[in-house]
């Protein structure tokens, strides 16, 4: 039996987590869960699920889950100190990491101090200060299990190769809704448009990443850290199918692939299981339903945000933290019509020219680059914005 904590158990992963866990009784236990601010599904979660800690982060909505759960033993907390007692509950094996954004970094590392494994999904985390976080890692001897389909399939295509023996890796790109086309029309393109993802069902900011190709840039920069890979051997092919979740290229020139249908739940299965294979029960692939299977170059000129992630790749220090946090403030303004499409890669760059550049990073370093990013940007958008009404009218 597995006792398994997850952060942001409302959200996409974390719903699809629970339903791996309610699929395996046996096997697996909850002892924590936590929200941002969803009490209904949280509530109806620790009803079912019966963790020993919930933990509802905006303070607001506390008294609500605190009166649903009073005829339990169910412990109730909130806030972002709650978050992190829940990354570090004694009881827990492993640490589900499925909160979206920076605000994962400091459960992580409460999760890491503790002596947890981490599955990760929150990128984020790794972006932000990954030297930080696979460090502790060594130091606390816990493993970090990716989620996140592309680096869960070079997790498993490394199973008992050598890390030397990488040449490169190639990460796979769906694409996203806007593959192919124009700087034109994607200046105009709305958050539905946007929202409207072909192959995977997710929250709204990943979706919206996956739309602008930051989302991959994230992931080059997570695999870095995950694979202790310099820039050049990560690699970005577009495979608009979504079959084959990524590739390692070894140094006699073989590549392994790991492919199934475009289903989190299978990495997130591998990961709760790791370093186990569980047997399940999901949908099978077939190759008659895929018979062509192919392959483009990332157009990183029209979706220039991945290119300003390799640049904060190569650059390190505290640039990746900056184009992170400036993400998520360009990502939010366009998700209320603040901001288009284009704008995003404009206010971000903004940022990595403007926000002060460290080179050698502490956590202070990173928390204070974090928050000055979101104030700078912010004042960037609340410009673009007055700019894009005055268009307007
Ligand atoms: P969702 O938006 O669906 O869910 C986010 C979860 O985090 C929810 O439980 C939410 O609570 C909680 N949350 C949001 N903001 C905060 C906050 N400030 N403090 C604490 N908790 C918060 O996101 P996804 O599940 O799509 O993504 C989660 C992570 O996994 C991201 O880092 C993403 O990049 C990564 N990932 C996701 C994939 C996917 O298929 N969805 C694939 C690969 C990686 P509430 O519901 O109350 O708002
Ligand atoms: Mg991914």
């Amino acid at each position: 039996m597995k006792n398994i904590s997850i952060l942001g158990s409302t959200g996409s992963i974390g719903t699809q987590a629970l339903s791996v866990v309610a699929a395996n009784p046996d096997l697996y236990r909850v002892t924590a869960i936590t929200a941002q601010s969803n009490a209904d599904l949280l509530i109806s979660q620790a009803l079912q699920f019966k963790p020993a800690m919930v933990v509802i982060c905006d303070d607001s909505k506390y008294g609500t889950v605190k009166s649903a759960l009073s005829g339990t033993t169910i412990q109730v907390l909130s806030g972002e100190d709650g978050l992190c007692e829940a990354a570090s509950l004694p009881e827990a094996d492993l640490v589900l990491t499925a909160v979206v954004g920076a605000v994962g970094l400091k459960p992580t590392i409460a999760a890491i101090k503790a002596g947890k494994d981490i599955g990760l999904a929150n990128k984020e985390t790794l972006v932000v200060a990954g030297d930080l976080i696979t460090a502790l890692a060594k130091e606390y001897r816990v493993r970090i299990i990716p989620v996140d389909s592309e680096h869960s399939a070079i997790f498993q295509c490394l199973v008992g190769e050598e890390e030397s023996s990488i040449e490169k890796i190639y990460l796979t790109a769906s694409g996203g809704p806007f593959r192919g086309q124009s700087p034109e029309f994607l200046s105009t393109v709305t958050k539905n448009e946007a929202l409207k993802h072909p192959n995977w069902v997710m929250g709204a900011k990943i979706t919206i990443d996956s739309a602008s190709l930051m989302n991959k840039g994230l992931e080059v920069i997570e695999a870095k850290w995950l694979f202790g890979l310099e820039p050049d051997q990560i690699d970005v092919i577009v495979h608009p199918q979504s079959i084959i979740h990524s590739l390692v290229q070894f140094n006699d020139g073989s590549m392994k692939a790991q492919m199934g249908l475009p289903d989190m739940k299978l990495p997130i299965h591998y990961a709760l299981a790791y370093p186990e294979r569980i047997s399940s029960d999901f949908k099978r692939f077939n190759f008659m339903d895929y018979p062509d299977l192919s392959f483009h170059q990332a157009d990183k000129e029209t979706f220039r945000n991945l290119e300003l992630a390799y640049l904060a790749m190569r650059r390190g220090g505290n640039m990746p933290c900056i184009i992170n946090a400036a993400n998520e403030v360009v990502v939010n303004a366009f998700l209320q019509d603040q901001i288009g499409f284009l704008q995003m890669s404009d206010v971000i760059e903004s940022c990595m020219e403007g926000i002060e550049f460290v080179a050698e990073a502490s956590l202070n370093n990173y928390l204070e680059t974090d928050r000055y990013t979101r104030i700078f940007a912010g004042e960037l958008v609340t410009k673009q914005l007055n700019y894009n009404q005055n268009i307007k009218y």
